[in-house]
């Protein structure tokens, strides 16, 4: 049988993105094509029924987005159905509206000239900023510019979709990508937008598979035709040839077959032959994945990626919203622990633009920026303890290199404890903390660590990198990224028994937990829990 990279290395008809949201989709496609709104600059001589107009174009919006506001509370979770809720509050923006109005009356010019102006300013600094956050913003402003405009010219709300089909779309806003959802939509393939643009977020969270930052999927597709989309790794197929349909109807199937064998195994221990219970906990990326955690009837959350909120928000949020947020997830996984990670910013991920790093990987990241940032660092400690007070949530430290940064951060969060003390706010005084090791120096000291802390955690896809060298996203050097190098597997062994020596609980979660053929290995090496970040991987069976 052929593998992935044997049908994509001689396929002349695939198209490369980014892979936004998994599964495998074969289908007709629709080309979505926002209506291209013709923009007038005409005088007006009526100010006051201009701007009564203007004023019925943004009740309109409004009422248009908060109906979309509804759909996404009843669809998503509240971080994400907030997305919408933050396009109304810009309807309501009194210095945008007032610039507005007070433009129509001195310039005396047709409305909709001066909205697409003013909100194209708002994009323009929105776009020339550094933050992937910011520049995805805009995308979404684009929507609420192009919703005004319509209104005013009394245009309708296109709603009339197909449904079953492959959305295919040079960009898709968040209200987009939700209506659609509800048409049934198979897939959603995007020139632009990242991993972090709210249509991948919410493709996501609908676990509506998606490629998005294809550059000219719309150019080389046309209506109609028929397209695989591969979600797992970021490729479309134009016109299949006889060969590749019947690969990817047979790793469709076999998805299906692993999903479904899978599921009589669900509510059964993970137990070896000799007797031995390996715990599968989840990785957490969106909260929206929650759902899949609990019907997956995983053992809890190994590894909660707290800085997804910071994509999502595109801000540090404040300790208590923070706190409901936590709250919300350790309720939600209650009996079973949460793990959450103190935000690792930095590397490839969240940045702050402030800081302009020539080697970000090897520069302020995880704990490091973090005990710069010390009160931002107190902040997510006490939100993280206000929601441990039932017993179900541990805290975890990312990129420790140093012992050091070990026992600052335990004094820190023994401060951040004694003040929660004082304040007679209730939380779990013997919440449980561990450290990842991620990078080779703890690895190496991996004994004397552990003897500080109350779990390890390996993060493989960060020490692979650090070990040998090897940037984890540079494709030229992809051959030397070896989880199976005798370095790594020594490695592993080497903290397994450092973790064993004193008694605390080890796991591993990078993406090596979810390949099959490394299962086996990181048992026999006496790893207790693995976290399998793969939703289709859940392996429940006797090995
Ligand atoms: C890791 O490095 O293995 C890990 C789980 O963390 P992340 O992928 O978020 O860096
Ligand atoms: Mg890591």
């Amino acid at each position: 049988m052929k593998s992935f990279k044997d049908i994509y290395k001689n396929s002349e008809n695939k198209i490369a993105g980014i892979a936004a949201a998994p599964g495998i989709v074969i289908g007709q496609v629709y080309l979505f094509a926002k209506e291209k709104l013709e923009i007038s600059k005409a005088p007006i001589t009526d100010v006051a029924e201009a701007i009564e107009n203007f004023q019925e174009a943004l009740r309109q919006s409004k009422k248009e987005l908060n109906k979309i506001f509804g759909i996404a509370r009843e669809k998503m979770d509240e971080v994400r159905a907030a997305i919408f809720e933050a396009q109304v509050m810009i309807l309501d923006d009194p210095i945008l509206i007032q610039n507005i109005e007070s433009r129509i009356a001195k310039e005396m010019i047709q409305p909709e000239f001066i909205v697409a102006d003013e909100i194209s300013k708002y994009q323009e600094l929105m776009i020339i900023s550094h933050e992937s956050y910011m520049k995805e913003r805009a995308h979404d402003i684009e929507d609420i510019k192009h919703r005004i405009i319509r209104n005013l010219q009394k245009k309708r709300w296109q709603s009339k979709i197909e449904t079953n089909l492959i959305v295919v779309s040079e960009a898709l806003t968040p209200a987009d990508t939700l209506l659609f959802s509800r048409r049934e939509t198979l897939a959603f393939v995007t020139d632009h937008g990242g991993l972090t643009s709210h249509a991948a977020i919410i493709s996501r969270s609908l676990n509506i598979p998606a490629v998005v930052g294809t550059h000219n999927a719309t150019q080389l597709i046309k209506e109609g035709d028929t397209i695989i989309v591969d979600g797992f790794h970021g490729y479309i197929i134009t016109n299949p040839t006889d060969e590749q349909l019947h690969f990817f109807t047979e790793k469709q199937k076999k998805l299906q077959e692993i999903q479904k064998g899978l599921e009589e195994f669900r509510d059964q221990p993970a137990v070896t032959l000799d007797g031995k219970e390996i715990k599968l906990e989840a990785n957490v990326d969106v909260t929206g994945e929650i759902d899949v955690v609990i019907t997956s009837n995983a053992n809890g959350i190994g590894l909660y990626r707290s800085e997804q909120i910071l994509n999502e928000l595109g801000v540090f949020p404040e300790e208590d919203e923070q706190a409901i947020i936590y709250s919300k997830l350790a309720s939600r996984m209650y009996p079973k622990f949460v793990t959450i990670r103190a935000f690792d910013i930095g590397g490839d991920k969240f940045r702050i633009s402030e800081y302009k790093e020539p080697n970000p990987f090897l520069g302020l990241r995880g704990v490091r920026f973090l005990l710069e940032n010390e009160t931002l660092f107190r902040t997510q400690i006490r939100a993280v303890l206000k929601a441990s007070e039932n017993k179900n949530v541990r805290l975890m430290i990312p990129m420790i290199s140093t012992l050091d940064e070990v026992w600052r951060c335990l004094d820190i969060i023994h401060e951040c404890k004694s003040d929660l003390k004082r304040e007679k706010i209730k939380f779990d005084n013997h919440i449980k903390v561990g450290i990842m090791i991620e990078v080779p120096s703890a690895a190496v000291m991996a004994k004397e660590y552990a003897e500080e802390v109350d779990f390890l955690s390996i993060g493989t896809n960060d020490l692979i990198q650090y070990m040998m060298a090897v940037d984890r996203g540079n494709d030229l050097v992809s051959n030397l990224y070896q989880e199976f190098s005798p370095v790594v597997v020594r490695t592993i062994e080497h903290i397994v028994k450092a973790a064993k020596h004193s008694k605390i609980p080890v796991s591993i979660c990078g993406e090596m937990a979810a390949d099959t053929l490394a299962i086996p290995l990181l048992v026999g090496l006496g790893l207790d829990s693995l976290n399998d970040v793969s939703k289709y991987n859940f392996i429940r069976k006797k090995s």
